[in-house]
């Protein structure tokens, strides 16, 4: 079978894999229909992912087929269309139990497919403890709409959960690229006004033309805190989502932050940023950070199925995985408006 594969740092190469076999009664093989190139993909082959492990096939984002299971796996069956998760998670460690997947003891727990497993980008994958990491894609839902369910709107999703904010807060959006978009678009199902920030004015077009955030602002032209006090009685915003990861962006999310706001930091971050306690002393925020737990891909999926969710217009290129190679300059250079790109197989 054709995949994409590590070699090493700074190389990616479309090869010719063997086709993955079930190693345990607990695995699933998927046979891929749609798969995307996310953002973390580049950063293993440039290297910045250290666990990442060379010769792994890549690709966390995709849905497929079961086309094989093991004796243990119930939750799915032979011929399910399904998404799947970007972690893999026993379902009954100390961090399974509390729903922090992320963190799953298990060897093949947290992000592995892709990683430090052979994952999707390739015509079939074995997926660890398939029971708790596939989820059935509803009839009425396309493989478009649950292409991203599995990582970035999984993310989304979840960083729109940390805020805790409801009807009639208002969130700041750093970050108006993928998971800005799906943060915004969970958070608009929650009755929160949202503050798109992107210093790209295309990724803020593209967000006022889908109806994604309330105000849309540039840092470059807006003054962001003096906009986001005037909606707030002059407080500050009662969240801050961080998903840009880029120079200053750390800085600008505490400060447009209120006193006792949350300031969610979903961004990977390429260097270590610094937190002035002093310039922040009494303002009492709370901050939470790290990599999204993946737990709730059934619900999302159930909330598409229902109509209230769908980001399926982030897909603004398609490819059949033949040109794969195409999809991931387009995708890099980030030229043609691209947001996601999907690969398709035949
Ligand atoms: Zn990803
Ligand atoms: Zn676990």
């Amino acid at each position: 079978m054709r995949a994409v594969r590590y070699l090493r740092k700074g190389e990616f190469a479309v090869v010719d894999a063997p086709r993955p076999e079930l190693r345990d009664p607990k695995d699933a093989i998927v046979r891929v229909t749609m798969a995307s190139i996310c953002t973390s993909d580049l950063h293993i082959r440039d290297g910045h992912v250290p666990r990442a492990v060379p010769g792994t096939i890549v690709g966390h984002e995709f849905v497929g087929v079961v086309e094989e299971i093991g004796p243990e796996v119930s939750n799915v069956s032979v011929g399910d269309r399904v998404a799947v998760c970007v972690e893999t998670f026993c379902g009954s460690c100390f961090y399974c139990e509390r729903g922090w997947v992320n963190n799953c003891t298990d060897p093949d727990g947290g992000w592995a497919l892709g990683c430090r497993i052979d994952g999707g980008q390739a015509e079939y994958v074995r997926v660890p403890h398939a029971d708790t990491g596939l989820d059935r894609i509803p009839d009425n839902v396309t493989d478009g709409q649950a292409l991203l369910v599995g990582d970035i709107l999984a993310t989304g999703y979840w960083a729109a959960g940390m805020t805790e904010c409801g009807a009639g807060d208002v969130v700041a959006v750093i970050g108006a690229g993928p998971v800005g978009v799906c943060t915004a678009v969970c958070l608009k199902r929650l009755g929160v006004r949202t503050v798109m920030i992107d210093i790209d004015d295309s990724r803020l077009t593209f967000s006022k033309e889908h109806g994604v955030g309330d105000i849309h602002l540039n840092p470059k032209r807006d003054d962001v805190i003096s906009v986001i006090k005037g909606m707030t009685d002059g407080r500050g915003a009662d969240a801050v989502v961080e998903a840009a990861g880029g120079k200053g962006t750390f800085d600008d999310a505490w400060r447009c932050a209120r006193p006792n706001g949350i300031v969610c930091l979903v961004a990977m971050y390429g260097e270590p940023q610094s937190l002035p306690l002093p310039d922040m002393y009494g303002k009492n925020l709370v901050f939470k950070t790290g990599g999204v737990d993946a737990s709730k891909d059934g619900e999302i999926l159930a909330l598409i199925s229902k109509g209230e969710i769908d980001v399926s217009f982030l897909l603004t290129h398609r490819f059949p995985f033949s040109r794969v190679e195409e999809a991931y300059e387009l995708f890099e250079s980030g030229g043609d408006g691209v947001m996601k790109v999907a690969l398709t197989f035949e």
